[in-house]
């Protein structure tokens, strides 16, 4: 008989909540290896004893068998246990110690197996709408402690009858240690009811009437995997005007929810790119371009030629939205800028006001999570929010202590934190001007560290002292580090793609603080992780009248012919308020000045006259991007002032020209993207990182893309982490941990 060999593999990654362990004791059985399978609480441990052949086997053949969900990032080899038992086990979860490491996967879409059950007639669990197995169903909305098991999720609270229990004993079978494993017998259920709590219907019966009612024009809450959301007829005007008389939500587009993909398909034009990430377990919204003549109503994205859409992504949703065959509306259930509703009986005072009926259902949320955004940009990804399904977000940070937190920004807000060689990043909060939102953020960075088993050592936070994120660093009685608001941009981007530099930054964005004292926003640093030189920025220019001129773009356009001494009549005032903003101006009372690229691009649409005063943010800058669509545009003129790039000769060219206002929405998009290109020129550094909400915008990404390539430059761009303020949690742990 050939010598016994044995070993342990410690595994790290996605290995915990996908299926590994049965892939493991399957594998190991077919090969007649002695040993065990567990999690501990960085990952998974695995001891092997038998053939030295088998077990090479063992360890080439796994990769390939591994579950959709799951990723091996790293293998220790360490010596095998004295004991190991005469056959292969499924142990139970290693106690903690240490660092809690382990990938916690976010929420997956309902598979293809689970989708099949509830919609046969003969299975067990024929239309439950919390079906779920190892491939699939929730996960970080539930988790409320490490390792992840049932115990430690808000599914503790259910007692799976023996049919399931079976199921999650069996490691032949699909639910084996699903943790959330669940059926209409033992696990959570629907309930239909009014505001006041008054219960109408249970069950089947419940979703039946939630379809009833949406058909009938009425506003419901509908409680999902990361809170509840607000849904209407997404074709009915009257309805949907109704839901943003009560959310308080004037023009900001509403993401719908599509019965399929042959819906989407039927309202929106979608690329292959587009279809995967809409048929992804993530299942994010997708911004997608509508079709001409869609059947939905306008009052949906007023003056907008994009949808957010998204797909069914737990059996609920596929059920209701069967029972439907028509999108509906499906927004955040809150107050305009307040955080989403996640507790039954908060949610009914908060929303109701707001909806009609509530959908609910009796399994808690252990944490609040919006729906995920994204777009799709030359076949790229460019995520805009990450919730839902893409938290929590980890990006490897080499060599990182545990225990740093970084605060994030004030708009858009995420926390990060790092733990086991990761920043572990939250899901996304808001923008901190609203008190609940400040309360969430406090309960991120808690959430964050606790998950993980860790207290803060050390803080980043950005110089903006009016941020209150910043404010609540300073509380923590540890170091914190300032890190100015455009290197945490590009510090972000050159941590995801792996840069050190010297790269060149062009961080475009709406404001941040500079270390001027002014407010920065069309920036070209030249960065390092640890440092920057601010190389060259756009011209600055006045805006009168505090936070006001941030939201009304005719204020920025003021300021843009001021700047200029320009004779052109500002659009959008009466006379009176254009005398007392020019006082002002003269008297240098309650003015700023700003380099910042978004401010410019309010001037152009308000100087274009596509929008005047904004209901919510980026809402001019969008409108102009749609305005410009894809047609090729020539760029304007522009100079050089010094180190400021010069705009007024564009806006002098843009005044005069007497264009279509689509041509010259087009050609101020080239302008800018042509300005990049000299300014990178000027530096002439090869590697060059574009940040900041700008490039959200994706006529002027993918024209920086093109032409800072064709001119030999190596671009670098987001693909992970969005580009606009929710990234700056990254940078600043990049810029704190190169300076330690
Ligand atoms: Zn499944
Ligand atoms: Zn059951
Ligand atoms: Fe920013």
């Amino acid at each position: 008989m050939p010598e016994e060999k044995s070993i342990l593999l410690r595994m790290r990654g996605r290995v915990q909540g996908v299926g590994f362990r049965p892939v493991v004791f399957r594998l190991a059985h077919e090969l007649g290896l002695r040993g065990w399978v567990r999690n501990d609480a960085a990952g998974a441990e695995v001891a092997l004893a038998g053939r030295g052949g088998d077990i090479a086997k063992f360890r080439a053949e796994l990769p390939g068998r591994l579950p959709a969900a799951a990723d091996i990032q790293s293998v220790e080899e360490l010596s095998a246990p004295a004991e190991l038992p005469a056959g292969f086990e499924i142990r139970t979860s290693a106690a903690p110690d240490g660092a809690r490491v382990a990938g916690i996967l976010p929420d997956l879409a309902t598979c293809p197996d689970c989708l099949r059950e509830i919609l046969d007639p003969k299975d067990r669990r024929y239309r439950y709408p919390f079906a779920n197995c190892t491939h699939c169903g929730p996960r970080f909305s539930i988790i409320e402690a490490l390792p992840y098991d049932r115990g430690n999720t808000t599914m503790h609270a259910f007692r799976m009858c023996p049919a399931c229990e079976e199921e999650y004993r069996d490691p032949r079978n699909r639910r084996f240690h699903a943790q959330p494993n669940a059926c209409p017998v033992c696990g959570p259920s629907l309930s239909w009811m009014r505001a006041d709590g008054t219960v109408l219907e249970v069950r089947d019966e419940a979703l039946r009437a939630a379809a009833e009612a949406i058909r009938g024009g009425w506003i419901a809450a509908v409680k999902g995997i990361g809170g509840f959301h607000l849904m209407v007829d997404a074709r009915d005007g009257g309805a949907v005007r109704r839901l943003r008389e009560r959310k308080k939500r004037d023009e900001k587009p509403f993401a719908l929810l599509f019965p399929g993909l042959d819906s989407i398909r039927a309202a929106c034009e979608v690329s292959a790119a587009e279809q995967e990430w809409l048929e992804s377990q993530a299942a994010p919204i997708v911004l997608l371009k509508k079709r001409e003549g869609a059947a939905l109503a306008r009052e949906v994205a007023p003056g907008l030629p994009w949808i957010g859409a998204m797909a069914p992504y737990t059996p609920m949703h596929h059920l209701l939205m069967r029972e439907l065959g028509f999108p509906v509306v499906a927004t955040s259930g809150n107050l305009t800028d307040e955080p989403i509703c996640t507790d039954n009986d908060e949610a009914r005072a908060r929303l109701g006001g707001i909806a009609d009926f509530f959908l609910a259902h009796d399994r808690s949320i252990a944490r609040p999570m919006d729906d995920s955004v994204m777009a799709v940009c030359g076949g790229e990804p460019v995520m805009m929010r990450r919730g839902r399904g893409l938290s929590p977000c980890s990006m490897p940070m080499a060599g990182a202590p545990d225990g740093w937190v970084a605060a994030g920004a004030q708009m858009k807000s995420v926390v990060a934190l790092t733990a086991g060689g990761n920043a572990v990043m939250s899901p996304h909060i808001g923008d901190l001007d609203h008190e609940g939102a400040v309360r969430l953020w406090e309960r991120a960075v808690n959430d964050l560290a606790g998950l993980h088993g860790l207290e803060p050592r050390a803080a980043a936070a950005d110089l903006h002292p009016g941020y209150a994120s910043t404010q609540a660093a300073a509380e923590w009685g540890v170091p914190v580090a300032g890190v100015q608001h455009h290197h945490a941009h590009i510090a972000a981007c050159m941590a995801e793609n792996g840069l050190e530099g010297p790269v060149l930054g062009i961080a475009w964005d709406g404001t941040g603080l500079g270390t001027d004292g002014t407010i920065w926003g069309g920036e070209f640093l030249v960065c390092t992780r640890r440092d920057f030189r601010r190389a060259a920025w756009l011209r600055p220019f006045p805006l009168i009248g505090g936070d006001a001129s941030a939201r009304e773009p005719r204020r920025a356009a003021l300021g843009v012919l001021r700047e200029m001494g320009s004779g052109h009549p500002p659009p959008g005032f009466s006379r009176a308020e254009l005398a007392v903003l020019d006082g002002m101006l003269r008297e240098d009372f309650n003015v700023v000045r700003t380099s910042s690229a978004g401010r410019l691009f309010d001037a152009a649409a308000s100087l274009l006259g596509v929008c005047q005063k904004m209901s919510h943010e980026g809402q001019a800058a969008m409108r102009l991007e749609a305005l410009a669509g894809e047609a090729e545009a020539p760029a304007y003129p522009f100079g050089w002032r010094g180190a400021a790039l010069d705009w007024a000769p564009m806006i002098e060219a843009m005044l005069s020209g007497g264009e279509p206002p689509a041509v010259a929405a087009g050609r101020f998009h080239a302008t800018l993207v042509e300005m990049m290109v000299a300014a990178a020129k000027r530096e002439g550094l090869r590697d060059v990182c574009l940040s900041g909400g700008c490039f959200q915008n994706r006529r002027l990404l993918a024209g920086a893309w093109r032409r800072l390539r064709e001119e030999g430059f190596r671009v670098w761009s987001h693909r992970e982490i969005p580009p606009n303020d929710a990234g700056i949690c990254a940078g600043q742990l990049a810029v704190a941990l190169a300076r330690a």
